[in-house]
């Protein structure tokens, strides 16, 4: 592998038609998602913004191209969403449903399985959505726990070629579509005879058979489509089952892994809007004294350990995602460095970002806040860092042959 951190020509030229994109109709898209208070309308918001980035190929950029997409590699993955995600991580997050919903399909699915589930992603028109229906009303850090625990409680019951589906799901984007019907695809983590499995529900099993019982009123991520979902006898193929039978808690983890790994760079995203907000504020404001704030070396210090901690979650984010979309060995242990130092430093550099902005910023009118409310999300969703990501790498450290050397390849 050639290290080099400058941009190949291709990617400036990724990330400038992605700023391009995030500035024309993301940025005024948010005036509107900040204004409006109900959940699902603020989420409709989204709609056709998402239908210009179908036709702009960006749906199809997330999908790989040995499956008919034509995603580049982890960097310019990383690109792509920090140029975006600055400006609405809403929109990535409501985007980039396939990313983990496809990610067990890539894994084990059948050529016949992947021309069918992969398919709808490679339109370029509409707004095709997938969901990777995991989280479950009750909690889902312990859904591999075996009984008398609860773990997984959806199940799939086989009736003649038929898997009969039921039971509640939450939080994933899109678990109801657009219109409350179901999305285009759902990959339901669920109980079968054997353990936990995956199948797969397309759009036509899903209609007359979920029931949106709440959309969620995020606190951030305000424009994301998130809800509690009932599957009411969800009748698909037998055909349907990803993989084997009771292997749905080894291909779940692994396709938490990019989605997992892209949270570094959602935080980037978050930290590089907070740090521009604060930077120019310090320049500018005097505040009563005689010289403007950055002169004070407290507040230049708050600054530039915020930086530092951008460029160094930047780089992280940058190297595990190439590890993940190059199935290195490595992937799983960058990824969750990556999600769980990434969204905790988020979190962190913003709110000494808004101490060093001062009272200023508590004001909802000012920019700031909202970066932090975007991010406070990012520790604990993808798995949640306490219940779920730190306790994977527990297991990775745990085994008799760690080596902490390896996944930087220095071993
Ligand atoms: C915008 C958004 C998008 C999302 N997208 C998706 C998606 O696409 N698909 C999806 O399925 N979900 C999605 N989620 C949900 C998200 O992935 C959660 O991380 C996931 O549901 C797990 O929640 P949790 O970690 O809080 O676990 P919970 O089971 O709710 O546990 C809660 C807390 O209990 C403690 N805990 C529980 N068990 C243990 C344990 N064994 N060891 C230590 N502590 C424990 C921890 O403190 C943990 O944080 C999304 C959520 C949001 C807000």
């Amino acid at each position: 592998m050639t290290v080099s951190f400058t941009l190949t020509p291709e990617q400036e030229q990724l990330k400038m038609a992605a700023r391009g994109f995030a500035q024309e109709y993301l940025r005024p898209m948010m005036h509107g998602v900040g204004n409006e208070a109900d959940p699902l309308r603020r989420a409709m918001l989204l709609r056709p913004v998402f239908e210009k980035a179908v036709q702009a190929g960006f749906l199809k950029a997330l999908i790989p191209v040995p499956f008919g997409g034509s995603a580049g590699s982890g960097v310019d993955a990383a690109i792509f969403i920090e140029e975006l995600a600055a400006e609405s991580p809403d929109f990535v997050i409501s985007l980039a449903g396939p990313l983990i919903a496809l990610a067990p399909v890539y894994e084990v699915g059948t050529m016949e399985q992947i021309s069918r589930f992969v398919a709808p992603f490679l339109a370029d028109s509409g707004a095709p959505v997938a969901a990777m229906a995991y989280s479950e009303p009750g909690g889902s850090a312990n859904f591999d726990a075996e009984a008398p625990a609860d773990g997984v409680r959806t199940t799939a019951v086989l009736d003649g070629d038929e898997w009969v589906i039921n039971g509640s799901k939450a939080w994933a984007s899109h678990l109801g579509g657009w219109d409350g019907q179901g999305p285009d695809l759902m990959t339901i983590v669920c109980r079968t005879d054997k353990g936990v499995s995956l199948i797969v529900a397309e759009r036509e099993h899903l209609q007359g058979h979920v029931t949106v019982e709440e959309y969620y009123d995020l606190a951030g991520l305000r424009g994301c489509l998130t809800t509690r979902v009932t599957l009411n006898n969800v009748r698909v193929p037998k055909g349907n089952l990803l993989g084997l039978e009771g292997d749905g808690v080894r291909l779940t983890r692994n396709a938490f892994y990019a989605s997992g790994a892209s949270i570094g760079t959602f935080a980037v995203a978050a930290m590089r809007q907070a740090f521009d907000i604060a930077h120019e504020f310090a320049l500018a404001e005097k505040r009563g004294g005689h010289a403007p704030i950055i002169h004070y070396q407290a507040v230049a210090d708050i600054l530039a350990d915020a930086k530092g901690k951008i460029e160094a979650t930047r780089l992280l984010s940058w190297r595990a995602l190439d590890a993940v979309l190059r199935q290195d060995p490595a992937a799983p242990e960058l990824a969750l460095h990556a999600k769980v130092f990434g969204s905790e430093t988020g979190v962190e550099v913003i709110n000494e970002l808004i101490k060093a902005v001062g009272v200023t910023a508590f004001n909802q009118g000012f920019p700031i806040l909202r970066h932090l409310m975007d991010a406070l999300a990012y520790p604990i969703i993808e798995g949640g860092n306490v219940g779920v990501r730190r306790r994977q790498l527990q297991t990775l450290m745990s085994t008799p042959d760690y080596d902490p050397l390896f996944a930087s390849g220095m071993a």
